[in-house]
């Protein structure tokens, strides 16, 4: 039998532990100490490192990279079920070594590095020795990667990087940063002259690269390869943000359910009005939908490829922001005024909604994607009538039973009367 929905005993053993230990160590610190996970303050690495210790030890460091980088090798499926639990905690993914961007850039780094490139980035990339942001969208347009106009020029033994970029994550905090070109992909030290970050926005930053110069081994993959390297890099991330909204999604459930068996209104608990168990029973199927698909999405990859899996992963990309956005609007509308506060998780959780609709792709730019994929499959009809066109398909059907109707006359009386049936509706 290969269709499976169970998780074999050993890994959900590794889940309970995970889910204990992120109710247990993460909360708590995620609660007093947001960020510590993050931080280089020699105090707060004294909190968060024995953290990731536990979680090395336990053989879950990096589960999305393969054996011979130095993850678990688990693979996708696997890291989609332990995502579930993580997305619900703000410093779970940096904790398991998880975290977006560096999990994007270390992937694009194993994929296309070369091995001194690996030995400078990637290693220290997957030990949080350093931390990376990726520079792609720029600020006279996102969604277009025509538009952009970031260039490298070749001066000796040197590249020089000038243009302009928009919303690059964690740029100013991070060690090097990866900055899409028009003509290849290139690393480059955030301390580099040229390098000039602006004020604002403040986590998103928008990174001017005037005349930046990095060695010719800071060329990433091959020259003219940014798109590919790219569409490497975004694939991953958009597929771990979906694994991540499953357990948002979760937790705005949960919390949905437990308010509406608490609180009463008009002569009853507020779960047993049907509205609102319509918002349940809808947020139930919209949530088990999307977790299918993810979870499809990710054994696709393990069983094939990131890019077998494109269409999937596209439609993952708007189904998570549509269901983030339905499941937490029902979850803050059933808490009432409460649920309008930040004195729970869920009113952030609805303000992010459309953010989930833009980042890594605006929603139409995948809709195409899977549009466009999902036609490739299918041809035009040839005559004037679709292929599903009921009367040219039975006049073909009556071939096949040409012999019976001519010789019994009450077949063909039924095959007369279904004709005139079929005319007149
Ligand atoms: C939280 C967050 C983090 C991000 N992090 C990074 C990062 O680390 N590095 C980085 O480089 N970028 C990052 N981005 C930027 C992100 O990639 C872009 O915002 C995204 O690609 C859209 O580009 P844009 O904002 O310029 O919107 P635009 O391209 O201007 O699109 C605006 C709107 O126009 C419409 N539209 C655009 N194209 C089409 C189309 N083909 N069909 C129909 N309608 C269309 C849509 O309604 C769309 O929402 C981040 C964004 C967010 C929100």
């Amino acid at each position: 039998m290969a269709w499976d929905f169970s998780t074999e005993p050993e890994f959900q053993e590794q889940l309970d532990w995970v889910a204990d230990f992120c109710k247990n160590e993460i909360e708590p610190l995620d609660l007093v100490f947001p960020g510590a996970a993050y931080s280089r303050n020699p105090k707060a690495k004294a909190l968060a490192d024995p953290l990731k210790q536990q979680v090395k030890d336990r053989g879950l460091w990096a589960l999305f990279l393969d054996k011979d980088l130095g993850g678990p090798g688990f693979g996708q499926l696997k890291l989609a079920l332990l995502n579930e639990i993580l997305g619900r905690y703000r410093s779970a993914p940096v904790v398991f070594g998880t975290a977006a961007p560096d999990t994007g850039n270390m992937e694009m780094l194993a994929a296309y590095g070369t091995d001194e490139q690996k030995q400078k980035w990637l290693y220290p990339l997957m030990n949080q020795e350093i931390f990376s942001a990726y520079s792609m969208t720029e600020p006279q347009g996102g969604s277009d990667p025509n538009l952009f106009k970031t260039r490298a020029e070749r001066d000796g033994d040197e590249w020089v990087i000038t243009g302009e970029k928009w919303f690059t994550s964690a740029g100013a905090h991070a060690d090097i940063i990866f900055v899409m070109c028009t003509n290849g992909m290139f690393v480059v030290p955030r301390e580099t002259p040229g390098v000039e970050i602006a004020e604002y926005p403040a986590t998103h930053n928008h990174i001017r690269y005037d005349h930046v110069r990095v060695p010719l081994g800071n060329l990433l993959g091959p020259e003219d390869g940014a798109k590919v390297l790219a569409q490497r890099r975004l694939g991953g991330g958009r597929i771990h943000h979906a694994m991540r909204t499953v357990a948002q999604v979760r937790l705005a459930f949960d919390m949905m359910c437990e308010r509406a068996l608490s609180r009463e209104s008009h002569g009853r608990v507020i779960a047993e009005h049907q509205m609102v168990q319509e918002a349940i029973a809808d947020s139930y199927a919209e949530i088990n939908m999307l977790r299918l698909l993810v979870l499809w999405t990710a054994w696709t990859i393990d069983n094939s490829s990131t890019q077998a899996a494109r269409t999937q992963i596209a439609a993952c990309k708007y189904t998570m922001a549509k269901v983030l956005r339905e499941v937490s609007y029902r979850a803050l509308h059933i808490m009432g005024s409460l649920g309008t506060t930040n004195l729970t998780p869920v009113q952030a959780m609805y303000a992010g909604a459309p953010t989930m609709g833009i980042a890594d792709g605006v929603d139409e730019v995948h809709k195409v994607t899977v549009a466009r994929n999902v036609l490739k499959g299918y041809e035009p009809h040839p005559g004037l009538w679709p292929t599903e066109y009921i009367p040219a398909k039975r006049d073909e059907a009556r071939k096949k039973f040409a012999s019976l109707i001519e010789t019994d006359s009450e077949l063909a009386a039924w095959a007369d009367a279904a004709v005139r049936t079929t005319a007149r509706g």
